[in-house]
């Protein structure tokens, strides 16, 4: 049988959705040795080696099993422990915490648990590749709320004001944000909480960069009056800790959703590897110093990486969290497609199309600066003399 004729076994939603721009784009850089890649969403930093060694010694001792549905108790105790310390918000570890395999899981399984066919989801765009696709794998509505550059992809409470209808259940929030580094005052946030209780939204909030705040105080919105029953925590090692090969997150919230997140993650996952909820039970003991060395370099990089865009002519605000710039590419008059596919053809530098991230990113690019200060500096020079060779008239139109 062809490969297309099998396409008919395939379900009308899935086959609808669209492949991960990011995976189709780095297929190509992966066939180009000599190419600087800023377009990874990882750290470039190895595992911090305590963490590993938990890893190695949970090994050693023989863990190599199951573990409780919600994962190990020790790992629930110290997820409270961190929370309080460093969100002040607190929770029952036996049940309004659950571990999952990352936050890719937690957000799957909360939506999942959460959303009736045909519920409406509002999300702030650009944003992580997986929300939209995610909702649209729970039978429910994505509704996109644009953020801009004019105010550093900040969200606008007005315009998520405007974009409710009738059928919305869920607001998700990720701040800092991914590929925006955008990051939201408290003001604001204390609006979306009142907006989020006058229209009896669930929130989830994806805090995965939290740690990766530069400047400001971080604040969830879980933590402002009212709102811990309404939302959904979710959190993970990924990012701060350095830990995306070990696929280990967390969700905190009020114990009837989390009972149903462990419904679904009962018969899909089952529970997260045993050897990960170990290392990541190290991870919130004796991690946070090595997490601020890290913040220390990223904070550095981002310095570097939104001078030398702005040098180069590609308007760049300095994100106020996360490992990404989003600089404007508009100035050349090019897609962000071909902006980035001409850069990778002839300078061999890849950076993420913004349009991967949703229609609204458009006109812009992502550049990851999870990479050493010294590559940064030579992408950027290579970007500045690709931008010298594609410079239009700034009056030129855009199209994406
Ligand atoms: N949320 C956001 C905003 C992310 O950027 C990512 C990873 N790029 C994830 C969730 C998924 O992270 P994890 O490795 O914990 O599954």
């Amino acid at each position: 049988m062809s490969d297309n004729a099998s396409q008919r076994f395939v379900a009308d939603h899935v086959l609808g959705l669209p492949r991960s721009g990011i995976r189709d784009f780095f297929a190509i850089v992966a066939a180009m040795p000599d190419a600087i890649s800023l377009g990874i969403g990882e750290p470039d930093f190895v595992t911090p080696w305590h963490i590993r060694e938990a890893a190695i010694f949970a090994l050693e001792k023989g863990k190599t099993s199951y573990t409780d549905n919600m994962g190990l108790i020790r790992l629930r105790r110290e997820i409270n422990t961190y929370v309080e310390k460093y969100f002040d918000l607190s929770y029952n570890p036996e049940k309004e915490i659950l571990v999952a395999v990352g936050v890719s899981e937690a957000l799957d399984i909360a939506l999942r648990a959460v959303l009736n066919p045909g519920d409406k989801v509002m999300y702030h765009e650009p944003c992580y590749v997986s929300y939209s696709p995610s909702i649209l794998l729970a039978h429910a509505q994505p509704i996109a709320v644009p953020t801009s550059a004019e105010d550093q992809f900040a969200i606008d409470p007005d315009r998520v004001e405007a974009a409710w209808e009738p059928g919305c259940k869920v607001l998700m929030l990720n701040f800092p944000t991914n590929p925006t580094g955008g990051v939201t005052e408290r003001a604001k946030l204390e609006r979306l909480a009142r907006f989020a209780i006058e229209k009896d939204l669930l929130v989830l909030s994806d805090e995965i960069y939290s740690e990766l705040t530069f400047e400001g105080e971080h604040t969830s919105i879980a933590s402002l009056p009212g709102m811990k029953e309404r939302t959904i925590f979710l959190h993970g090692f990924s990012k701060a800790f350095a830990m995306t090969g070990f696929r280990i997150g967390y969700a905190c919230g009020p114990a009837p959703i989390i009972e149903a997140m462990m419904k679904v993650h009962q018969y899909s996952m089952l529970c997260a590897p045993i050897l990960s909820q170990e290392a990541a039970i190290e991870a919130l003991k004796n991690g946070r110093p090595a997490v601020e060395k890290m913040k220390e370099q990223y904070h550095r990089r981002r310095d570097l990486v939104v001078r030398r865009f702005n040098e180069a002519g590609l308007r760049c605000h300095s994100p106020k969290g996360s490992f990404y710039a989003f600089p404007s590419i508009e100035f050349s008059g090019l897609s962000s497609i071909d902006f980035c596919k001409g850069l990778l053809k002839e300078e061999e530098v890849a950076i993420v199309p913004g349009t991967a991230f949703g229609p609204s990113g458009a006109g812009y690019a992502r550049a990851s600066f999870s990479t050493s200060y010294e590559r940064i500096l030579e992408a950027t020079d290579r970007i500045e003399r690709f931008a010298n060779k594609v410079r239009v008239d700034s009056r030129a139109g855009v199209g994406d």
